[in-house]
């Protein structure tokens, strides 16, 4: 055993009898490149980020310094966790890459960055953000529902920031698009806590996208 595994492994012991550790080695957060225009959403990140470092899970993220991305990047760097970013080589300028990560990815493309993001991860986690948060949430849920992954996707709904899509969302089941169970796929919860311990015991739905009616 290299010295200091065994204070280590004490260590570990005893937080875990005071935080549940994760089963969740690393988690996805989709958030924004902007901060939004009030401070309750980079509060939430700061949040996010100590619970994440409490419960030995790692971060990954798209690897910005800008926004709510940068807020939470530095958030868990400075709690003692680790954090990963995925950027694009052409977003490395725009969204101003991190440059104290643990590891910084450049990646080729935005679908290379995605899929990387994805691998790396074993739960997904939107908080407040635009069109890219949503669309990179969305797009991993859609996987879920096709089987390709069974990680949880969730929403940590600050604020009530995400309501109108799930009013959507229920929209979608009512008219026929949207399965009930593949509704329910997507784990919501205002506190990061609750959040992170319904992913601890998130089991997929058995229900294929393409079964016949
Ligand atoms: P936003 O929520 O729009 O502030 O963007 C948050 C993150 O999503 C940023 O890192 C964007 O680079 C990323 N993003 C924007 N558009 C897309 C897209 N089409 N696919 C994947 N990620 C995107």
């Amino acid at each position: 055993m290299p010295p200091g595994a065994a204070r280590n492994r004490v260590r570990i012991r005893q937080r875990e009898l005071i935080y549940p550790v994760s089963a969740l080695r690393r988690i996805c957060v989709y958030c924004g490149s902007s901060t939004g225009s009030r401070d309750v959403y980079a509060s939430a990140a700061l949040e996010l980020a100590r619970l994440l470092v409490r419960r030995d899970v790692e971060l990954v993220y798209g690897g910005a310094s800008k926004g709510i991305m940068g807020v939470l990047a530095d958030a868990v760097l400075e709690a003692g966790g680790r954090v990963h970013g995925v950027i694009p080589k052409s977003l490395v300028e725009n969204e101003i890459a991190h440059e104290r990560l643990t590891e910084l990815h450049v990646t080729e493309s935005m679908h290379e960055r995605k899929s990387m993001m994805a691998v790396l991860s074993d739960g997904f986690i939107a908080m407040p953000g635009g069109f890219g948060t949503l669309e990179e949430i969305i797009e991993v849920l859609t996987w879920g529902q096709l089987q390709f992954h069974s990680k949880p996707c969730g929403l940590l709904n600050v604020d009530a920031y995400f309501d109108r899509l799930l009013d959507f969302v229920a929209h979608a089941e009512d008219e026929g698009f949207v399965r009930p169970q593949h509704g329910e796929m997507l784990l919501v919860d205002s506190d990061p806590g609750k959040l992170l311990g319904r992913f601890d015991s998130y089991q997929s739905p058995q229900v294929r996208k393409w079964t016949t009616r």
